[in-house]
């Protein structure tokens, strides 16, 4: 053989060795060492190398192959019809190939039916006369694991039914994110290896030999199929025939008339999918008329009328390479991680927070170890788990640091909080970050002021607190790197023009621990300037509605500092007002009415529906209290409600406040 194709053979044969090592670790133990992305690629390089060197290609290549082989502790069920694997595709083209593809086979234009890709484990439910007599796992398409016992748990799943022919409902078992993250941290609790997403850990419960453990999961259905003796004539309707028997069918599902409705409907979702309390990792788009279904028929591996959308993975694996410490403006200390970089949500990262050294701790995140990073709509991605399979030896234990790396301090901590801290008020990083916050966006505004020459003002011995920043000279900001004349203007310009900023903006920006933006407006809201807050005592600071005590001790304890009073005083002489100064409450609409949302909402997030309300002067506030007027309700809602219907507080539908609102959507 020429040493070309001998090459090309042994990497065939590699990437054979590889999938099968990888799916043995995803179907049978539901612990992967690679993210689905990274799995998917090799698969995608093996696909084309068979193409192209047929004659390599071997009978039972994983590309032919649906899911992982039954388990033997079940009984096996031969399924009546197999189940097969969707295709996946990444972009509008590849969504719109699919479509000029159906178009061809079938010599006339196509109607498609729209579902969320629920992220969990797919099961076929038979029932005969009105009784699920058997739960199955789809295994390697055509035989699967008698599950039945623990479909029985699932408590959202019919047992019984009024129809009564003979039905097989397909659909898909998954667990809700609160639920995965309380069965993380129980297992990372009992030193047992957590599970990287809600898919594995649902795959991992259904395999389970005690239902009564599995009851425990709080594992959840959606059906997305069925097989009725008479089939309705679509997909739309057999999901509307299921849910008037009683199954639970996903709401947000559509039909779209053509390929661009689809398109619609996937990048809908692309935006929304972490408003949902479970995961979703792509979109569902199916042929609407059965009959066309039948005519388009499969392949040995997925059927050619549907394929899925795929949005771009929120995990991958990297390595940890060092962990750095940062000091906050309250002088807590935060581990970061510093990974190599990966590819991401579309954005390369190179940092991972871990939150805290317990964090660490549970999680046993060491330096060099392989590691899942995830970032599902957060900014900052985090760690989520450690591959330890895969450690060669050379991991390293990270330790809380004993003293600040900033100024040496040694640091403490109280028994009843995780975090460490810098108690020096003095330190240079909480002194830095105290600066960044003063003048950052939502508090004084200050533009030009950003973290370099925070830095430098600081190291300079130029500024020592906020307060010293309005006595900065353009002649002193000249000596300072990359500062030129214009921009020294400019700046010094703009921190004197902060000084006339909202009172609720300077009350956020001294810094105060707990309270942030909503709390600092509602006290500008209910004093008139600085010196009255700092008169009030803590049970008049409780006393106002959305205030707690948590924040009106915090507010004390930062009052009662002489040193924040010398940094009140100077900021006085200064001349920064520290009072209101416009209205006190917006004049609108919906002027002093209080508002608290709870659950997801379909049209809006909750932050553009805050911003609604507030606009027509709204006060929107997170937690239900007596003083709540509405408590605006939408799908998956929370604890909130339980709290609204205990104090008597009107619930409306995200529907009535738009009415109230005059908004069509
Ligand atoms: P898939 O999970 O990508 O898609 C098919 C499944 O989607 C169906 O079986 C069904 O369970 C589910 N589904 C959810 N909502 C649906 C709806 N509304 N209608 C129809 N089906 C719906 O494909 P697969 O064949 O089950 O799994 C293959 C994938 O598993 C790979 O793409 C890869 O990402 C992952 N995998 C990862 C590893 C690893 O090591 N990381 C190993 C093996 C497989």
């Amino acid at each position: 053989m020429e040493r070309n194709k001998e090459k090309i053979k042994q990497k065939m044969d590699e990437l054979y060795r590889l999938i099968n090592y990888y799916d043995e670790k995803y179907y049978i133990e539901d612990n992967p060492v690679i993210s689905d992305e990274e799995y998917d690629k090799l698969v995608h390089q093996l696909i084309e190398l068979e193409q192209q060197y047929p004659e390599f290609a071997r009978p039972d290549s994983p590309t032919k192959r649906v899911g992982g082989k039954p388990i033997e502790q079940f009984k096996t069920v031969v399924h009546e019809k197999p189940m097969l694997s969707i295709d996946n595709t990444y972009n509008e083209e590849e969504i719109k190939e699919f479509d000029n593809r159906l178009k061809r086979l079938l010599g006339r234009a196509v109607e498609y039916f729209c579902e969320l890709k629920i992220d969990g484990v797919a099961v076929s439910l038979i029932y005969e006369q009105g009784i699920l007599t058997v739960g199955a796992t789809r295994g390697d398409g055509f035989r699967g694991d008698d599950v039945t016992e623990n479909i029985r748990t699932v408590r959202d799943i019919p047992l019984s039914i009024s129809y009564r022919g003979k039905l097989e409902v397909r659909g898909e078992v998954y667990m809700q994110k609160k639920d995965f993250e309380r069965l993380n941290s129980e297992k990372i609790k009992n030193n047992e290896e957590p599970f990287a997403n809600p898919r594995n850990a649902t795959a991992g419960s259904l395999k389970l030999l005690d239902p009564r453990e599995v009851s425990r999961r709080h594992l959840r259905f959606f059906a997305y199929g069925g097989f009725f003796e008479q089939n309705p004539p679509t997909q739309e309707e057999i999901l509307k025939t299921l849910e008037e028997y009683g199954f639970p069918v996903n709401p947000h599902r559509r039909f779209a008339r053509n390929i661009q409705g689809v398109i619609d409907f996937c990048h809908e979702w692309e935006s929304k999918r972490n408003q949902l309390p479970y995961a979703i990792d792509g979109i569902v788009i199916k042929v609407n008329s059965l009959r066309d279904q039948e005519i388009l028929g499969a392949t040995s591996k997925s059927p050619r009328w549907m394929v899925a959308y795929k949005f771009p993975a929120e995990q991958a694996t990297t390595i940890i390479k060092d962990v750095i410490v940062q000091v906050g403006r309250t002088g807590i200390l935060t581990p970061v991680a510093i990974l190599e970089p990966v590819h991401l949500a579309g954005t390369i990262v190179s940092r991972a927070s871990l939150h805290n050294f317990d964090e660490i701790k549970r999680l046993d995140v060491r330096i060099n170890d392989r590691v899942f990073v995830e970032k599902a709509g957060e900014i900052i991605p985090k760690v989520v788990k450690v591959i330890k399979d895969v450690r060669k030896g050379n991991e390293i234990i990270i330790n809380p640091p004993k003293t600040c790396p900033v100024c040496g301090t040694p640091v403490t901590r109280d028994p009843d909080e995780v975090a460490y801290r810098c108690q020096n008020a003095s330190c240079p990083a909480q002194i830095k970050e105290r600066i960044i916050h003063f003048a950052s966006r939502r508090a004084m505004n200050i533009q030009g002021l950003g973290e370099k020459i925070v830095n430098n003002l600081v190291d300079s011995n130029l500024v020592k607190d906020f307060a010293d920043l309005y006595d900065l000279k353009p002649e002193q900001l000249e000596q300072i790197e990359r500062m030129g004349e214009i921009s020294s203007r400019k700046l010094v310009e703009n921190i004197q023009a902060s000084k006339n900023a909202p009172f609720a903006n300077i009350i956020y920006a001294l810094g105060i621990r707990h309270i942030g933006e909503r709390a600092s407006e509602v006290l500008a809201e209910n004093f008139s300037d600085i010196d009255e807050i700092i008169r009030a005592d803590e049970q008049k600071l409780a006393s106002i509605a959305e205030i707690g005590p948590v924040a009106a001790r915090s507010i004390r304890e930062f009052f009662d500092n002489p040193a924040n009073i010398e940094l009140i005083k100077k900021l006085k002489k200064a001349g920064v007002s520290l009072k209101q100064t416009g209205p006190v409450e917006k004049k609108g609409k919906l002027s002093g009415m209080r508002f608290v949302i709870t659950g997801t909402l379909k049209n809006f997030t909750r932050e553009e529906m805050k911003t609604e309300l507030k606009k027509l002067g709204a006060r929107v506030s997170e937690s239900v209290s007596k003083e709540t007027d509405y408590l605006i309700v939408g799908e998956n809602p929370g604890s909130k409600l339980e709290k609204a219907r205990k104090l008597g507080v009107k619930t409306i539908s995200e529907e009535e406040v738009l009415k109230m609102i005059k908004r069509e959507i």
